[in-house]
């Protein structure tokens, strides 16, 4: 599909399923160069009027209002916040009735999120704020020169029948998006065939790496894509070359989640901007994120703990844009690694791996695998190296002591799983 014929679907299927998407969008633009102290009263006004909403039309926030004594019209600052109680998902799905709203006039459309431990969350999302997901998406792409209807490839780890195949064509013909079903090579000469007149890729970074490694390998880049996205997982500081090569472009992180909406979106600058017209962001005592979605009218999303290490920076970007800048998104910070005296968090080897990159130019895709007590095998992508080897060592060595036993395995590649990757497994 052309991108003219592109955006005439899109714009149809706007118009029933998201009829303030255009005129959100247009104001985002219209907010995009604001200075800091402009967005952040917008972001205030915005949340003192989503609170007021909150206390008066959903059971659960009335009591919790009522019980800590938070008065709504009395909201000025992000801190005043700070008495009312921090949510997991868990708390989520048990208080759900009474977390929802009544007396929104808006079309509501029912969304589920599966979590790592499984149980899932279900909840109606409002209009409103399933147009300001896709008008601040919008907003964002722009920055490099992308509409949501151009034709795109799209990596997703689904594991698809027969039946389901011809719906999931459908829907990603309307979306003028082609995916990969398979790692094989005549699969990929394939998927490539088509990127070559695409404007962007997306998936989980993981994905987009393999692909682009194949590419490479098979000698078929650099393809001339707009825009390389990842969501959803960390991203590896060794995914980047091989997307530069394969695609042209670093991978570009897109941090958001299904109960949050979207929370920042990173420019051509490197720096990852926060959505703030949409969400106001904390961070917690222990380094978590809490984020509070000021357009979830029909399921209120207050200091949700989305689990993520986030660092709130006070830095401005290069771009001009006023938007704060998050740093290091870490992901979650996973299950702990067990030594013979004590716990570590799996993130740790987020740190060892990080420090190899910043400080020695070593760029590892890795894995690290517990099950036993005090070892772990670290599974890493390449040849043999005595020089990173060295390297690795003493990095683990700083974090870890003598506490791990610690065994690197060099092995050619890793499986292609199509699915998120996990950087720490343990069984234990
Ligand atoms: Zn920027």
């Amino acid at each position: 599909m052309n991108s003219m014929l592109g955006r005439r679907v899109f714009e149809a299927g706007a118009k029933v399923r998201n009829p303030t998407l255009f005129q959100q969008y247009d104001y985002l633009k219209s907010t995009e160069w604001l200075s800091r102290a402009e967005l952040e009263t917008i972001q205030l006004a915005s949340a003192e009027k989503f609170l007021r909403f909150c206390g008066e039309h959903s059971p659960y926030y009335q009591q919790v209002f009522r019980a800590t004594g938070f008065d709504p019209s009395r909201f000025s600052r992000a801190a005043d916040l700070s008495v009312l109680p921090e949510m997991d998902k868990a708390t989520l799905i048990r208080e759900n009735s009474a977390i929802h709203t009544s007396g929104l006039n808006e079309k509501l459309r029912l969304a589920e999120t599966s979590g790592t431990s499984g149980e899932a969350l279900a909840f109606y999302r409002n209009e409103r704020w399933d147009s300001a997901i896709r008008a601040a998406l919008m907003r964002s792409y722009d920055w490099y020169d992308v509409k949501p209807w151009d034709k795109n490839g799209y990596l997703w780890g689904y594991n698809i029948g027969a039946s389901q195949a011809k719906k999931v064509a459908l829907l990603d013909g309307i979306q003028n998006r082609f995916r990969l079903f398979r790692y094989s090579e005549s699969e990929i000469r394939r998927f490539c065939h088509r990127l070559q007149s695409s404007s962007f890729i997306s998936g989980y970074s993981s994905m987009i790496y393999e692909v682009a490694k194949c590419v490479n390998e098979l000698e078929l880049g650099p393809l001339p894509l707009k825009m390389v996205k990842g969501t959803s997982e960390m991203i590896l500081d060794a995914y980047h070359p091989e997307s530069r090569a394969a695609f042209g472009k670093n991978i570009t992180s897109e941090y958001g989640a299904a109960e949050a909406g979207l929370i920042a979106f990173e420019c051509p600058y490197g720096g990852i901007h926060v959505n703030i017209e949409n969400v106001l962001l904390e961070q917690s005592n222990d380094g978590e994120l809490l984020v509070t979605n000021l357009l979830s009218y029909s399921f209120p999303v207050i200091r949700y703990r989305l689990g993520d290490m986030v660092t709130l920076s006070d830095e401005t970007c290069r771009c001009g844009r006023n938007h704060p800048v998050l740093k290091n998104i870490l992901g979650r910070k996973g299950a702990n690694v067990v030594g013979d005296q004590q716990t570590y968090p799996a993130l740790t080897f987020y740190y060892v791996f990080k420090n190899l990159a910043l400080e020695k130019n070593i760029l590892l895709n890795y894995k690290a695998v517990q099950h036993t007590q005090g070892k772990v095998k670290i599974f890493i992508e390449g040849k043999t190296n005595q020089q990173y080897q060295k390297d690795i060592e003493l990095q683990l060595q700083r974090y870890f002591g003598d506490d791990i036993d610690f065994s690197t395995l060099y092995i050619d590649r890793f499986v292609n799983e199509m699915k998120k990757k996990q950087y720490f497994e343990t069984s234990l």
